[in-house]
């Protein structure tokens, strides 16, 4: 069955069995709802159907998400398991962004997050072709301490360089 097809038929599985490409998405929000409440052992109110723009998910994430999922054993659950829906869902291709901002939860900063993404990237081929990007939101360019952050993050070759939309405040605590 070929792709158009099975959109038109809404057959997920034969959608799952054409090698496709995701260009945008975003680590720390890629992976399913369901696999982060087996994770957790409990369960996570489901997103609104309709947001309230950006505003509106990002609140969501504030109220839902981050009590959960925003530190350092959350942070890495979630982005493995991003990676492996994709493999689940025949994506060849993926390029994901991860937010320069996620480093803060690694002792040793960039230089270990850096090595973590490296490493998500090896593990995972040759089931995908991860490209790594390194998202960094405006809100945070010109400030000398990220500004340095993402020297050292880009240096490492680890990833290419994703400028984020303009945030809104409150947004700085939060990894996307
Ligand atoms: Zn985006």
């Amino acid at each position: 069955m070929d792709f158009i097809h099975a959109l038109e038929q809404n057959d997920l599985n034969a959608l799952r069995s054409v090698p496709k490409a995701d260009l945008h998405c975003h680590a720390y929000f890629s992976t399913h709802l369901e696999s982060v409440e087996r994770w957790l052992g409990r369960s996570i109110e489901e997103a609104p159907p309709l947001m309230r723009g950006l505003d509106g998910m990002i609140e969501y994430a504030a109220e839902h998400l981050d009590p959960h999922i925003n530190n350092r054993a959350g942070y890495e659950f979630v982005v493995e398991s991003a990676v492996k829906d994709a493999i689940n869902d025949g994506v060849a291709v993926l390029k994901m962004s991860f937010d320069i901002r996620s480093s803060w939860h690694f002792e040793r900063g960039v230089s270990e997050f850096c090595d973590f993404v490296q490493q998500l990237r090896c593990r995972n081929a040759p089931g995908v072709d991860l490209r790594p990007e390194l998202g960094i939101p405006r809100a945070i360019v010109g400030q000398a301490p990220a500004e340095n952050q993402i020297s050292e993050a880009l240096s490492t070759g680890t990833c290419s360089q994703r400028l984020t939309v303009r945030r809104p405040r409150g947004w700085m605590n939060r990894p996307g």
